[in-house]
C-alpha cells in the first residue's frame, strides 16, 4: 500500500493506482482526457502541470514488452494524438517523454511532459524534469491552479470529439 495525494488535496492510500482508477475505487480529480479500447489518457494524478498528460495501459501490464499486436497499434496511434492534441489545443510545442519500468505498482504509464514558459529558469533537461514536477506539487497545489488544470483537460478532451 502507499498514500498518494492527488491534484486536489485528496489522499488515497492504494496498492496500484492505475487500477483503482480504472475500477472506479478512486476517484480522478479531473475528467478524463480520452480512452481507446486499450489505453486511457489523464492528466498527472499528482503533479498540478498543465497538459502534463499520462497514458495508461487498462491492464495491469509492466512493459511494451506484454503488449499484444492490437496494444501496440493501438499506443502508437493514441501516442500521436495526444501529442497532437498538447500542441493543437494547449500550443505546448516540446514535451519530453518518460516512461519507467521500476516504478512501484509497475502499471505501464507513460508520462508526456510539457515544457511551459513559466519554467524557463530550467534548462529542457531531463533532470530537470522531477525538479519541475517537485516545485510545482508544493508551489502549484492550490484552487487557482486546479481551475486552470481543469480548462486544459476539458481542451485535450475538445480535441478528440473531432480527431
Ligand atoms: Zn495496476
Amino acid at each position: 500500500m502507499v498514500v498518494i495525494k492527488d491534484i486536489s488535496g485528496i489522499e488515497h492510500n492504494i496498492d496500484c493506482i492505475a487500477c483503482s482508477i480504472q475500477s472506479g475505487e478512486v476517484a480522478l480529480p479531473v475528467e478524463r482526457i480520452a480512452e481507446t479500447n486499450y489505453f486511457v489518457a489523464e492528466q498527472d494524478f499528482e503533479y498540478p502541470i498543465e497538459g502534463f498528460t499520462v497514458i495508461v495501459a487498462k491492464r495491469h501490464i509492466k512493459s511494451f514488452l506484454e503488449f499484444t499486436d492490437e496494444e501496440q497499434k493501438d499506443f502508437i496511434s493514441f501516442l500521436i494524438k495526444c501529442r497532437k492534441a498538447m500542441k493543437e489545443k494547449l500550443g505546448i510545442e516540446e514535451i519530453t517523454i518518460i516512461q519507467e519500468e521500476t516504478t512501484n505498482s509497475s502499471h505501464f504509464h507513460i508520462w508526456l511532459f510539457p515544457w511551459h514558459s513559466w519554467m524557463s529558469d530550467y534548462k529542457k533537461k531531463i533532470d530537470n524534469v522531477m525538479k519541475i514536477m517537485e516545485m510545482a506539487k508544493k508551489e502549484h497545489s492550490n484552487e487557482v491552479e486546479l481551475l486552470k488544470i481543469k480548462e486544459s483537460t476539458k481542451k485535450l478532451k475538445e480535441y478528440f470529439f473531432n480527431n
